[in-house]
Parts: C-alpha cells; structure tokens; sequence
C-alpha cells in the first residue's frame, strides 16, 4: 500500500479508509472530517497478537458493508448527549452537505 497515515486524525495529515483505501473527506468546517469510526484495539495474552496494538480507520461507507455481513446485527439507539454547534458552524454543516448531495 501506500504511505497512508491511518492514525492520525489531526492536524495536516490526511485520513484514510483502511478497507477501501479512500481518504476520509474534510468537511468546510476547520479540522472536521466526514464522520468515521475509528479503532484502536490493544490485544492481550489471550490472543494470537499478545501486547500488539491495531489502530485503523473504516469510511461511513464500509462501516455499513461491514455491519450488514453481521449474524447478530448492531444496536441502533439515539445518542441523547448531543454537540450544539454554533450558527455559522451550521450553516457550512449545511453547505457541505448540499455539496455533497449534489455529487
Ligand atoms: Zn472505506
């Protein structure tokens, strides 16, 4: 692969997928990025990866592929601690999501 930054998610550095490769989008808004998940796991003795640690980063796009080949499927519940952005944090919320609905 190439030299991709798979962990850093601030500052300069660019984001990317590590399943399909893809940089993760900035938005409009400074130092914000399209929303992904991002994993750091580190495993233990009981396991075949003793005191190794994996950090990678999955686009909202494979995130869903990857939920739906799930036997049990996740829980879906309502994040009820919400973020208050500001109004001008808003409005390019609102531009960047125009921009890309309209990709
Ligand atoms: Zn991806």
């Amino acid at each position: 692969m190439e030299n991709y930054n798979t962990a850093n998610v601030e500052g300069e550095g660019r984001i990317y997928c590590n399943c399909c490769g893809e940089e993760i989008e900035r938005t409009a808004v400074a130092d914000t990025y399209m929303d992904y998940l991002h994993i750091e796991k580190s495993w233990g003795y009981f396991s075949s990866k003793d005191l190794k640690t994996h950090t990678f980063n999955i686009c909202e796009k494979c995130y869903d592929r990857w939920v739906e080949s799930f036997v049990i499927p996740i829980e879906d519940n309502y994040i009820e601690d919400i973020f208050f952005y500001s109004d001008e944090e808003i409005r390019l919320l609102n531009e960047a999501y125009a921009a890309e609905l309209c990709k």
